[in-house]
């Protein structure tokens, strides 16, 4: 297998606005350099006076060029939302989706993570660290290319929720969430796939030591690439991957202690088990408090909470009934109780049923509760529920909670630990995959 190339959708649009500050060869055969407009026109792309299905433009050969792409946004949703200039590398491929045009880079594999690694990852995070990270982006995308080879984008309709599956059954509401497939390219450059600014920001040596030291290297299984996910903050256990996504287990996606010094792990699918071990603190890679680690993994640290490895909630009767309803879209009323129907391996509620005066629901898995529970996100679905009573029906209910994220595989927090207690990323990757190997996929 030699070096795969990955098409990254960057921005669709009416217009796209581009320009080669050295000479590009058009698909059409022309040499293209300056300032060029392409605009979607009676279901074709109308560039230069003429009209086409689909253009492509390439660097000559053995040159270093890149390409600009005018007006893409960046901070989706976020109040710093704006729109810039970005600088690609690779070829630039402008198709037809729906109404409008959508540009696309196609790019080699390692120069695209080396982008992703620089952007999404701190320059003060350990090399290990960043190692083990390059390797999971690999395994993730290089998995992606397969799954698209066995023609499964085929089968899978655009733009559909085939990311989220939901059953209801008996009164219960499960329902999880997934990774929608692209059906033009491989992955988009936002938050839902990776994030990727191609050149626009220049890369970090660190990144470019990370990826380069561990070039075609992904995590296996025997024999499959594995399906490499991971959060935030485990809170001290793993949790497995069937509690939060499809009834599927992956042998590397298991029960395990966050730890090496403490492998005991209590069986916290056991109320009980789960009740004393989240209210308590235990010892465990993402136990840490230290300052200059957290900020290795999370951006803009300094507005973040350092309190994730075991966390408070704290809603009023109004405040949780009014947020449940809006949430859910259904009318509990007056919320009488929230009980622990089902946990995972790490103490997370798979399932949780909701008690309202109106209306009793078992919601399901762990996203749905999160969501469900929160104006955004509650951090995990890992806590347990005390209730103050005022007269009857309880005045307010305390969450108290372990971890940030679904807590499968990679632990963030529990990593950047590892890399500085000198762990190397090998050892990182099999204490989060166990059982799984590195191996190089091309040279
Ligand atoms: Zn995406
Ligand atoms: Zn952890």
């Amino acid at each position: 297998m030699t070096e795969p190339q990955i098409a990254v959708g960057i921005l669709s649009g009416k217009e796209i606005e581009f320009s080669f500050p050295i000479k590009f060869i058009s698909s059409v055969g022309t040499e293209i350099a300056g300032t060029q407009k392409a605009i979607y026109q009676n279901g074709k792309i109308r560039w230069q006076e003429k009209e086409y299905d689909e253009l492509s433009f390439t660097p000559q050969q053995g040159t270093h060029t890149f390409f600009e792409l005018k007006n893409v946004t960046i901070g989706i949703n976020f109040h710093w939302e704006r729109k810039e200039i970005q600088k690609f590398k690779g070829e630039l491929k402008i198709i037809i989706e729906g109404e409008q045009l959508t540009a696309i880079n196609v790019i080699a594999i390692e120069e695209y993570l080396t982008s992703v690694i620089s952007s999404e990852m701190s320059a003060t995070a350990s090399l290990e660290l960043l190692k083990a990270h390059a390797v999971i982006s690999r395994s993730w995308l290089l998995n992606k290319l397969r799954i698209e080879n066995d023609k499964l984008k085929k089968t899978m309709p655009s733009n559909s929720a085939a990311n989220s599956q939901f059953s209801i059954l008996n009164s219960q509401f499960i329902k999880w969430y997934d990774h929608e497939a692209h059906k033009n390219f491989d992955v988009c450059a936002d938050d839902h796939c990776q994030r990727y600014q191609g050149i626009t920001r220049a890369s970090t040596p660190q990144a470019i030591e990370a990826v380069s030291a561990t070039r075609g290297e992904v995590l296996m299984y025997k024999g499959a690439i594995c399906d490499a996910r991971f959060s935030k903050c485990c809170g001290g256990a793993f949790e497995e991957f069937q509690n939060c996504w499809e009834n599927v287990k992956h042998p590397y996606l298991i029960r395990q202690r966050d730890s090496k010094t403490e492998k005991q792990l209590p069986d916290l699918t056991i109320e009980t088990e789960a009740d004393k071990w989240i209210r308590t603190s235990p010892v465990a890679f993402c136990n840490t408090q230290d300052k200059k680690i957290l900020s290795q993994v999370l951006n803009n640290y300094d507005q973040e909470t350092a309190d994730f490895y075991r966390w408070k909630v704290s809603y009023s009767q109004q405040e949780l009934s009014e947020l449940i309803h809006q949430r859910s879209g259904i009318d509990f009323g007056q919320i009488i109780d929230l009980i622990p129907v089902e946990r995972g391996t790490s103490g997370r509620l798979v399932r949780l049923k909701i008690v309202g005066t109106l209306r009793t629901l078992i919601i399901g898995k762990e996203l749905e509760i999160r969501r469900t529970l929160s104006t955004s996100h509650l951090y995990s679905s890992a806590f347990v529920v005390d209730k103050e009573y005022g007269n009857e029906l309880p005045s307010r209910f305390i969450l108290t909670g372990a971890g940030w994220g679904h807590g499968v595989g990679l632990c963030q927090i529990g990593a950047a630990v590892m890399g500085e207690q000198g762990y190397k990323y090998e050892e990182i990757l099999s204490h989060y995959y166990p059982g799984s190997t590195l191996e190089k996929q091309y040279k």
